[in-house]
């Protein structure tokens, strides 16, 4: 049952906070956005109320998906039944109950049923954005592909496709809120590689499971992408599923929780470069693991079956059939699932293309010791404090300051999946006030005329006049 109209929350969460300030950026000529923000997801959306509330006008968000259905992961490639973050987390509402989660559930299914999740049904948080942007008035140009951005005179200019036609707009800063593939694409296994592609698909595509009814599939990875992967093609009726881990146990090893006390969470950004390498080495080694429903889920069926310790060496067509060989023995099976996860690799990101080599990259900056060396992560972007790409030379690429980064490429500078729901208390603001900073002292001159003009007067001085104070001989001289 219903128990209040979470409309009327939010308008009230809304009226509470005042109306939005008036956009304070100076126009400027030819220039189409102030900002524009790359991916109509969870953190576009939130980069755009932000941006609006700080008084930051012409910001427009584009995304590549043709509707809001078909956009980021929660209705398309996430396959698991709840979010795997705490449900309590504060998310794209920034400080405003009112908009957040919570009260849109307590709302429609009243607080007991919000009391009694555990954490936040997928579907659920879907429906849940989906309001965000309606009740926040977030539009997201969807249809809207960034496929380049040139370097401009003092902007930049970026060459989207619309609905297949090509099209350039310009505009001063750009958010980069493209999600898990948005710095480099899926990480498909090289082994696979030389399989033909009918044969497999990574978990971000579109996997049609009805198709593997009565087949047997083969599962490579161990973190929860794979499992709820393993556990959809069961429940779809595979004949079976086995799921290849190159890690012994699927238990982590200890890792320090930044999240586990503001101090570690608010300041990791400043920790120094040793301190942040040596835990983004330490999540690595830990790994990701899947949270117990997520192995439940599938261990629940008789005919999965789990493979440890036993990475795919090579792989073969034998007949009509694709082999998978392993140090325990070779496997045939009809279709592949790589739960593989993400690359960063900003030279495969066609938009960077202009100038992928200028950017300041942790291998460039920080020489770990050799115990310590990892390739990988040594390509993550090295970002500065407002998430914005750095120049590898100084002075050779100072556009580089007005693109800022909220997606996992900036894991190793801010030590948290960034776009994930932790991230976005502590990075949007940030974000956003760099943005407010840059783009204020970059019309300083406009900005002082501004500020020392006339101010009118509010009332006329008769207001108070008669009760101006005069010393007794000053008003007896009069
Ligand atoms: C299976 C799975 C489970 C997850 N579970 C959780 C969880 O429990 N909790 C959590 O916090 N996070 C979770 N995540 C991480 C999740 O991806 C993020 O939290 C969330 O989707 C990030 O939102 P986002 O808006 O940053 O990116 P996304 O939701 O990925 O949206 C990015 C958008 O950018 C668009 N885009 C990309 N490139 C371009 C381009 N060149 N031009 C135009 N548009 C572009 C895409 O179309 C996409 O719509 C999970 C991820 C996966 C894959």
């Amino acid at each position: 049952m219903p128990q209040s109209d979470p409309d009327s929350v939010a308008r009230e969460a809304l009226r509470l906070i005042g109306p939005d300030p008036q956009n304070w950026v100076p126009e400027r000529e030819a220039i189409d956005h102030n900002v524009v923000v790359v991916g109509g997801g969870q953190s576009g959306s939130a980069f755009a109320f932000a941006l609006r509330r700080a008084g930051i006008g012409k910001v427009s968000v584009i995304d590549a998906a043709a509707d809001g259905a078909k956009a980021g992961v929660w209705l398309t490639s996430a396959r698991m039944h709840k979010l795997r973050t705490p449900k309590t987390l504060p998310g794209p509402e920034l400080g405003l109950p009112g908009l957040g989660f919570q009260a849109w559930y307590e709302a429609r299914h009243g607080a007991a049923a919000y009391d009694a999740l555990d954490r936040i049904p997928r579907l659920d948080w879907a429906a849940y954005l989906d309001w965000y942007r309606r009740v926040t008035g977030v539009a997201v140009r969807y249809g809207t592909r960034l496929v380049r951005i040139e370097p401009a005179d003092g902007h930049l200019r970026l060459h989207l496709e619309r609905n297949g036609a090509a099209v350039i707009e310009t505009t001063r800063k750009l958010v980069l809120a493209t999600g898990f593939a948005g710095s480099g694409g899926a990480s498909v296994p090289e082994v696979l590689q030389g399989l033909p592609k009918r044969f497999y698909a990574h978990t971000s595509e579109a996997i049609d499971f009805r198709s593997l009814r009565g087949r047997s599939v083969a599962v490579i990875g161990s973190a929860a992408s794979a499992f709820d992967a393993a556990a959809v093609a069961l429940e779809a009726g595979a004949r079976d599923v086995h799921l290849f881990a190159r890690r012994e146990t699927l238990a982590s090893l200890p890792v320090i929780r930044i999240r586990g006390y503001p101090g570690a969470y608010d300041n990791y950004g400043a920790l120094p470069d040793a301190v942040r390498w040596q835990q983004a080495i330490r999540f690595r080694q830990a790994g990701s693991t899947p949270p117990p429903d997520a192995i439940s889920r599938a261990v629940s069926f008789p005919n999965f079956h789990l493979h440890l310790g036993a990475p795919w060496t090579s792989a073969r067509l034998q007949g009509v059939r694709p082999v998978a060989v392993t140090i325990h023995g070779e496997f045939s099976f009809d279709f592949a699932v790589a739960g593989t996860g993400y690359a960063v690799s900003l030279g495969a990101q066609n938009e960077l293309g202009d100038f992928a080599d200028e950017i300041l990259l942790w291998r460039d900056r920080f020489a770990p010791p050799a115990d310590e060396r990892d390739e990988t992560l040594a390509g993550y972007p090295y970002l500065g404090s407002g998430h914005e790409y750095l120049e590898r030379v100084p002075g050779r690429a100072p556009y580089l300051k007005d693109i800022h980064v909220f997606n996992p490429a900036a894991f190793v500078s801010f030590g948290l999946p960034v776009g994930d729901v932790p991230s976005f208390k502590r990075d949007i603001p940030a974000v956003v006030a760099r943005i407010s900073r840059d783009l204020f002292l970059a019309d300083l001159a406009s900005h002082e005329a501004r500020i020392n003009g006339t101010i009118a007067e509010d009332f006329a001085p008769e207001l108070y006049a008669s009760a101006i104070w005069r010393p007794p001989q000053h008003a007896a001289a009069e």
